[in-house]
């Protein structure tokens, strides 16, 4: 095992967007340094990382140099191509490991090696073609969602079906993309529970938070989830179940649906979690630090819950609303520096501290 990463350290961080940039404050508040690897030009981590190097993930070069200058590396995104893991991975550690993300970055995988662990998900089968599709749907039925394998994020690449007849429509969409169709899943409510794992096994998670989506984009998250006690402490447990069998390192947002039968799995995400921003100013030691100090070797932090939370996403437009925001008691705003407002675009989120 090696020696907890000390003050002066570099973390690397593949991917700059909002998620990067506040890992990188938490890991300035921790003493340690960045250095964010983006493609894209003023990404919003750039504002707050010690080091920004702007390349494209084939840069073999670039990643090299990129590898070379940090201690150990993360990401914030799951959907980095291997050949630039690769290139990483010969010169630095990768924290959660290859594994945790080739699993995530396949809907398929995904399934099957949650099932492998005992755990439930919706009905699935994979689809490759018309045959394979009308198969499916004649074993799972309709309503139902076909959804990529890959690259899926934020409810895009999902077409839902309600009939057999938008079969052809929905292979339309998916553009020739290897897919997975899954039964509809008749929820009462969605939640999520924020895990992390240390090197040396330890484990805490967060309080599950109760998510509500608009336009297939995280819009709420609210702790405590309205859930009895007693599935509470399933969730979390389940959630501890999957990061023990991935050796995992790091923290993890493991997606739930809540149904009378029980818990099925969503997804998992090998990476800091949208819903488990409320941490920021629900518990001493929100998702961000809990995830430096994962990879970095450190204890993990204290995790538990002192105030109740709504997070609030502000997507787009919503984001002219920081004036009025900024008047309100309770309200601790976080906004990720991006420049140009967009439709669908996250723009920051509000923690609304309930009394
Ligand atoms: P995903 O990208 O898989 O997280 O899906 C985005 C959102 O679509 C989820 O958070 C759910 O609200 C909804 N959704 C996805 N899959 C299903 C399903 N099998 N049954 C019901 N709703 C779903």
């Amino acid at each position: 095992m090696t020696d907890p990463l000390p003050t002066g350290a570099t973390i690397g961080i593949l991917g700059g967007g909002q998620l990067g940039r506040m890992l990188s404050v938490a890991a300035a508040r921790l003493g340690l340094r960045t250095h964010v690897y983006e493609p894209g030009q003023n990404p919003p981590a750039a504002d707050v990382a010690h080091r920004v190097t702007t390349a494209s993930y084939d840069d073999v070069e670039a990643l090299t140099a990129f590898a070379k200058s940090v201690d150990l590396v993360t990401y914030e995104f799951e959907n980095i191509p291997t050949s630039a893991l690769d290139v990483i991975e010969a010169i630095a550690p990768i924290h959660p490991n290859r594994r945790a993300l080739g699993t995530s970055q396949d809907r398929l995988v995904e399934k099957n090696f949650l099932q492998q662990i005992g755990l439930t998900v919706a009905p699935f089968a994979d689809i490759t073609d018309a045959a394979s599709l009308d198969a499916a749907i004649a074993r799972i039925g309709t309503p139902a969602i076909l959804k990529t394998r890959r690259f899926g994020y934020d409810g895009k690449g999902q077409s839902r079906l309600s009939s057999a007849d938008d079969a052809p429509a929905a292979l339309d969409d998916m553009a020739g993309a290897p897919a997975v169709l899954e039964g509809f899943v008749d929820f009462s409510i969605e939640i999520s529970i924020i895990a992390a794992r240390n090197p040396q096994g330890e484990i805490a998670c967060y309080d599950p938070g109760q998510n509500v989506h608009k336009d297939g984009i995280l819009h709420t998250t609210t702790v405590p989830a309205t859930l009895p006690p007693r599935l509470r402490t399933d969730a979390v447990l389940l959630a501890a179940n999957i990061l023990n069998a991935l050796d995992y390192v790091g923290v993890m947002g493991v997606e739930l649906f809540v149904t009378p039968q029980g818990f099925i799995v969503n997804e998992i995400a090998p990476r800091v979690h949208n819903s488990g921003h409320w941490t920021q100013n629900g518990c001493a030691v929100d998702q961000f630090e809990q995830h430096i100090r994962a990879i970095a070797g450190w204890p993990l932090g204290d995790g538990s819950r002192h105030s109740d939370v709504v997070m609030e996403n502000l997507i787009g437009d919503d984001v002219a609303q920081v004036p009025t925001l900024a008047r309100e008691p309770g309200c601790a705003i976080h906004l990720y520096g991006k420049v140009e407002t967009k439709a669908g675009r996250k723009m920051g989120h509000v923690n609304r501290i309930q009394k």
